[in-house]
């Protein structure tokens, strides 16, 4: 761009900050061509719901007052669909949060053992037909650093899409170890799949392997994108394995809270 200084010969350190300066205005550059992607996805992505709405309203003035099938269908479909939009919206709000978790939540410590018991729970509540299934194999009251409300979202998300994207065999499964400086979580099922193609970009905000199926099943396709920003806000990794018509699994990975130095052991005391 037009901003930028030249090539500099000669003095060392003008020419280091020129570069500097440079290289700095190319991120902002950078982040101002997310931003407009960004915008440009979103208004996309209203622009089906929205036009929806509109069509059923105008449904509504025409025939509406004569015919109360028409008005009946037509109120509900609006509801339905300023609901999802409801949902876009949220999510979309949950996107932004996870791109800057904040400084205050990287030092906040979350109990996984607890959490894990709770969002298990809670999805297995909610389907009752699954077995959802945990094997948890970590010391009581194992801690990561992570603000707890962020660990039950991705934890929800995964677990989520995998009773989501199921086909008959409706089994879920959650495991969950450590290595000596990272926790691993692992969220399987035995569904859909997705194709090698497709696991290269359902990390990318909006991206949905089928558009119809995932707007069936209520997906917005942000989700993953949600879970992958707030791992790697963590300091972690976010991957996937998985084969058509067979099943996926998630990896996810977490550094651990480093375990404090030996506060029990004091000095010898005389019994
Ligand atoms: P959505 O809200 O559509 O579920 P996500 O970002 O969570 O959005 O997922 C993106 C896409 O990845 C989904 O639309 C779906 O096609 C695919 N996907 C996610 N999880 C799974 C899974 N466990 N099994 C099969 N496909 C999945």
């Amino acid at each position: 761009s037009t901003a930028r200084i030249p090539q500099l010969s000669g003095n060392d350190e003008i020419s280091d900050l020129a570069q500097q300066f440079n290289s700095m205005l190319d991120q902002i550059q950078q982040y101002i061509e997310q931003q407009k992607q960004f915008v440009g996805d979103v208004s996309h992505e209203l622009r089906t719901p929205v036009a929806v709405i509109q069509g059923h309203l105008q449904l509504l003035n025409r025939w509406g007052k004569d015919d109360p099938e028409v008005l009946a269908e037509s109120l509900e479909a609006a509801t339905q669909e300023a609901t999802r939009m409801n949902s876009l919206i949220e999510e979309m709000l949950q996107l932004t949060r996870a791109e800057q978790v904040d400084l205050k939540s990287v030092h906040e410590e979350a109990d996984v053992p607890a959490v894990i018991s709770q969002v298990v729970d809670n999805i297995q509540m909610l389907h009752p037909d699954f077995l959802v299934q945990a094997d948890v194999d970590l010391p009581p009251a194992t801690m990561v650093r992570m603000n707890r409300h962020h660990l039950e979202q991705l934890l929800i998300i995964l677990l989520d899409n995998a009773v989501k994207y199921s086909a008959s065999r409706k089994e879920v499964h959650l495991g969950a170890d450590m290595g000596q400086h990272h926790l691993h979580i692992v969220v399987q099922d035995f569904g859909l799949g997705i194709s090698a193609q497709d696991q290269q970009r359902i990390f990318n905000r909006f991206y949905r392997v089928d558009k119809a199926r995932s707007r069936e099943r209520g997906g917005n396709g942000l989700g993953l994108s949600i879970a992958y920003r707030l791992v790697k806000a963590y300091g972690g990794d976010l991957t996937v394995e998985s084969v058509e018509n067979s099943g996926s699994l998630f990896k996810v990975t977490l550094p651990l809270k480093p375990p404090a130095t030996a506060l029990i052991a004091g000095p010898d005391e005389p019994t």
